[in-house]
């Protein structure tokens, strides 16, 4: 809340200069107290870290999105919708469905912004029961004749010798041995509809990565008829079966995810340090990325969570820069900018670049908290007493990652 009146007190002061239509100036102090009022009374936090507000009064907009992860603090007064936030969060963060398969059952869940939604729950005709051609009914084993933990001990039947005495054999195991197959069957046939399923979420609903969930040998049985496009976009694999509850789903799915993006991140930041060098790649420091990303080169922005830096911006080229008081590519006085960061970031997706937020990591620490995967390489890399001397990044990127979960 101190947050939002020292930006509501500042934005007013910014507008008393502006030349605004009286209908106008109201509708804005309108919406002020509208916001100020929902985050002070009426917002429920719950496990929402970060909240989004549109507002128009004039036009009886009102829309308040909240995320359960944070933003960063702002208020802008536009007159058409500010979506870049939004189109941050997008880009930020991939969306990923998790299937869980057993042999009778499946369930798909999508994770993204860290929250999880069950999105389907499927049941197939076992277990118990096959299908009996002749009566084109589906019976219980019982009516077969047959236990149903025969049909349970099927996973242990190949550690029995071959050809080994036992009281399975004759007609009663001939029998069993044909409802066998067919359940086999039955439980391909369940893991190619879930598959075909899967296919179908992923058209309506697109998800950046899959997990599966299950036994192993349910999974790769699942996995084998699963389309070759979503085969590849398998990143993990859990324990989780379908019979589990949705928060034991979350914790083991979040586990596997937050270890995967690590090492994305780990991954980016070893790629970026092998290519920065002359004529490379990648750069490192907050000089060489903002003049790559001046000159539209970004590929990935690479930012330190947390990180703050004032900046500069060159009012004639739009530069932006660390804080020079002349802007290093025209030479024209600049003018300070508060957060650097935020500036950089808006400025990179303008581009279409990619942005990843990295937690504490070596290689960003010794850089000012920013570095870039280029497109290209841009024209000229300025050197500036603030970047680390090339030789103690090349200490770092051979270190241990403080990311790798033992
Ligand atoms: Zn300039």
């Amino acid at each position: 809340m101190v947050v939002l009146k020292n930006l509501l007190k500042q934005t007013r002061t910014d507008l008393e200069s502006k030349t605004l239509a009286p209908e106008i100036r109201q509708s804005i102090e309108e919406d002020f107290e509208k916001m100020e009022g929902y985050l002070g009374n009426r917002f429920e936090r719950n496990h929402h870290r970060g909240v989004l507000i549109y507002s128009c009064s004039q036009k009886g907009l009102w829309l308040p999105l909240a995320f359960p992860v944070p933003l960063r603090s702002k208020l802008v007064v536009l007159p058409h919708p500010y979506t870049l936030p939004l189109t941050a969060l997008l880009d930020q963060y991939p969306k990923y469905a998790v299937v869980l398969v057993s042999q009778e059952r499946a369930r798909i869940f999508e994770v993204y912004l860290g929250e999880i939604t069950e999105h389907s729950e499927i049941y197939d005709e076992i277990p118990g029961k096959v299908h009996d051609p002749s009566s084109k009914e589906y019976k219980s084993m019982e009516e077969y004749g047959l236990a149903e933990r025969r049909i349970e001990r099927r996973g242990r039947r190949s550690d029995s010798p071959v050809g080994g005495g036992n009281s399975e054999s004759g007609v009663y195991g001939l029998a069993e041995r044909k409802i066998e197959r067919h359940v086999g069957s039955h439980v391909r046939h369940h893991f190619k509809r879930i598959a075909d399923i899967t296919s179908t979420y992923f058209r309506d609903h697109h998800f950046d990565w899959l997990i599966v969930g299950g036994q192993e040998e349910n999974r790769s049985g699942f996995e084998e008829t699963l389309h070759h496009d979503l085969k590849e976009r398998i990143i993990g694999r859990i324990k989780s079966d379908p019979k589990l509850s949705l928060p034991e789903v979350y914790e083991e799915t979040l586990r596997l995810i937050q270890e995967v993006e690590w090492s994305q991140k780990d991954q980016l930041l070893k790629q970026i340090a092998e290519a920065n060098q002359p004529y490379g790649l990648g750069v490192f420091g907050v000089g060489p990325t903002l003049h790559a990303l001046g000159q539209g080169a970004v590929q990935t922005l690479v930012v330190q969570e947390g990180v703050d830096l004032a900046g500069a911006r060159c009012p004639s080229c739009g530069h932006l820069n660390a804080g020079d008081p002349a802007c290093p590519e025209c030479g024209v006085p600049t003018d300070p900018v508060a957060d650097l960061v935020e500036e950089t970031i808006e400025q990179a997706i303008s581009q279409s670049a990619q942005i990843a937020y990295v937690p504490r990591h070596p290689l960003l620490e010794q850089s000012g908290g920013m570095g870039a995967l280029l497109r290209y390489q841009p024209e000229k890399i300025p050197t500036s007493p603030r970047e680390p001397p090339n030789d103690r990044i090349e200490s770092l990127r051979h270190a241990k990652s403080p990311f790798k979960l033992d």
